[in-house]
């Protein structure tokens, strides 16, 4: 919670400095930072090489990955990096890398990585949320709550945000995760329904389809479900903290669809400027709201292995992650040599929110993303 003074240059300044210390700092000075609430985003296992290198040569038309040979050609592919990448994530390469941040491009030197040693999904949403690996007992994907207390579970147990944390999912484990029983932090996601006395119109049709469409397997659905969802809950609930969780991305690797990988990608990129531009067109939201987007792993590199992550697979633990608000420096792509880990984005966001971390173990603050 850096606190900026006028430089005392005279006995005056001096003095005022004095009182400000001996009387109490009054409220206007100590609020720094702009950020009123926080939207988190991830894309599960949503490879650093697409965002910062668009489709990869190695699987755009490999007839084993994509169903028609030239099939994505003409939506995905030019021989440079930087149009490619725009092609795939317009929304990112355009508002957010003008107006935010964008870490780790490997080509750089600039390095995010998951802290955790597993590399799939439990661990890496653990680390996100609690702000630390737990090697030792989050070392698997299992529907068990989660001992470990997420920064949305410390946020709910606040005066100013009880009540005002909400999350959606496509994966059906992050009520666990999430630990929804203990840390009472609504968690709608997988197969359940939007439930309550005054559901929307959209609610409605959403949980009427939700029972119709099923999603590629039983613990997950569609990422639209969970994005309209959310949509419907900014607008109604008018949460001060959202996490919203999708899951697309990493369920067609798994499937090898290189091209549905790449599609779901684009529509999630799509998702998130229709966020942006809900945030930005609400007086609650517009200039005190920081978004933040990463995601849970990596994946494998090669022709086969991209398919796959975990330990097994040399760069699976290599991420990435973005953040655009009023207190976050419009840096856009960060070039310089560094090391970020996903465990340092809990703390990052209670000092923007100027919340000390409860958590004095959770990584440090990520200093280059507050002004
Ligand atoms: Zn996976």
């Amino acid at each position: 919670m850096p606190l900026k003074f006028p430089e005392p240059k005279t006995i005056l300044s001096l003095f005022s400095i004095c009182f400000l210390f001996a009387f109490g700092i009054p409220n206007s000075f100590s609020q720094t930072h702009k950020t009123e609430n926080i939207v988190l985003i991830t894309l599960d296992g949503m490879r650093w090489q697409e965002v910062f290198k668009g489709a990869d040569s190695l699987l755009v038309d490999d007839t084993g990955m994509v169903k028609e040979p030239g099939s994505l050609l003409a939506d995905f592919w030019h021989p440079s990096q930087l149009e490619r990448r725009k092609m795939l994530l317009p929304f990112v390469w355009s508002t957010l890398a003008s107006q935010g941040q964008l870490y780790g491009n490997r080509a750089y030197g600039n390095l995010v990585n998951n802290s955790n040693t597993m590399w799939f999904s439990y661990p890496g949403y653990n680390e996100i949320l609690t702000g630390k690996a737990d090697d030792e007992r989050i070392n698997h994907n299992r529907k068990v709550n989660n001992p470990n207390v997420t920064f949305l579970e410390y946020l709910n147990q606040t005066p100013d945000y009880q009540g005002k944390v909400m999350a959606f999912a496509g994966w059906d484990a992050f009520p666990f995760i999430i630990n929804e029983e203990r840390s009472k932090v609504p968690v709608n996601a997988g197969r359940e329904k939007v439930t309550g006395a005054d559901l929307t119109e959209g609610e409605i049709l959403l949980n009427q389809l939700l029972g119709e469409i099923r999603g590629k397997s039983n613990s997950g659905r569609f990422d639209a479900f969970t994005h309209h969802f959310a949509m419907e809950a900014l607008k109604k609930h008018k949460p001060k903290v959202l996490y919203i969780s999708y899951g697309e991305t990493d369920s067609w690797a798994h499937s090898g669809n290189y091209d549905e990988y790449l599609f779901s990608a684009r529509q999630t990129d799509k998702f998130i400027r229709e966020i942006w531009e809900t945030l930005q067109s609400d007086p609650q939201y517009k200039d005190k709201t920081t978004l933040i987007i990463t995601t849970d792993h990596g994946r494998g590199t090669g022709k086969v292995t991209w398919k796959d992550h975990g330990d097994e697979y040399a760069d699976a633990g290599q991420v990435w992650m973005m953040a655009i608000g009023p207190d976050t420096p419009a840096s856009g792509e960060m070039k310089a040599k560094g090391q970020w880990y996903s465990s340092m984005l809990a703390r990052t966001i209670f000092s923007l929110l100027e919340i000390e971390y409860p958590d004095a173990t959770a990584g440090p603050v990520i200093q280059e993303m507050i002004r």
